[in-house]
């Protein structure tokens, strides 16, 4: 039984990591920008433990599904079980904070919607959930003040505050629980501000999450 609190700042290939629990459209500025109505619930899906990939250094995305879109987002990893009708405190059962991105297969993800179709082929794909290092929340201090800022080629794309989520962590992690519990190892992905876009072969990216996580990162196509 590993113990994820003490397995923060070790590179995520080399842990054992469960499902990432994604919510959408928790920034209203993207909703906006992607012609989203804001929900009025949280709008969740799931990326599988196959999606996961280190952050640092090269990312790999497909080339035959049309536009692959970055969405930087805080990523929360879970240390003790949260499940519908536990009432501790969801934030204290955080084990680590990082960075990840939810890559989106636009094109794709848009065909999927029109048609009613879930969206698992545009957002579970192998490789869609690059993530750093986890760093323990407590380097953090308030989650709800931690600036998110990503750069494409040295030009500032997303430029967010943790203080704009519709749905805060805390109660983020409650509504999740809900209708999935979250296990020691799970990923909480929780939105991405506006600015997302598409990625091509040879980006550089560099994440940041405050002045804590930077994650500078080339784009090739698979
Ligand atoms: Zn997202």
């Amino acid at each position: 039984m590993i113990e994820y609190r003490h397995v923060v700042e070790q590179k995520i290939s080399e842990l054992p990591l469960g499902k990432v629990v994604c919510v959408g459209r928790n920034y209203a500025d993207h909703a906006r920008e992607l012609n989203n109505p804001v929900p009025s619930a949280p709008v969740l899906f799931i990326k599988p433990a196959t999606s996961l990939a280190p952050m640092e250094g090269s990312i790999e995305i497909p080339s035959a599904h049309g536009e692959c879109h970055f969405e930087a987002e805080m990523s929360i990893l879970i240390g003790d079980p949260i499940t519908r009708g536990n009432d501790k405190n969801p934030l204290e059962c955080i084990a680590g904070i990082g960075l990840s991105l939810d890559l989106t297969l636009r094109d794709l993800q848009q065909t999927l919607k029109s048609k009613g179709l879930p969206w698992e082929k545009a957002k579970a794909f192998d490789g869609a959930c690059p993530t750093s290092t986890f760093l323990s929340p407590s380097r953090l201090g308030d989650l709800q003040t931690q600036y998110i800022k990503l750069y494409q080629n040295n030009i500032l794309k997303q430029n967010g505050n943790t203080a704009d989520m519709i749905t805060p962590v805390e109660s983020l992690l409650t509504y999740i629980s809900q209708y999935f519990s979250l296990a020691p190892g799970d990923l909480v992905l929780t939105g991405t501000p506006a600015g997302v876009g598409a990625l091509a072969e040879g980006d550089n990216l560099c994440i940041e999450l405050s002045d804590l996580i930077r994650c500078d990162t080339d784009v090739s196509l698979r």
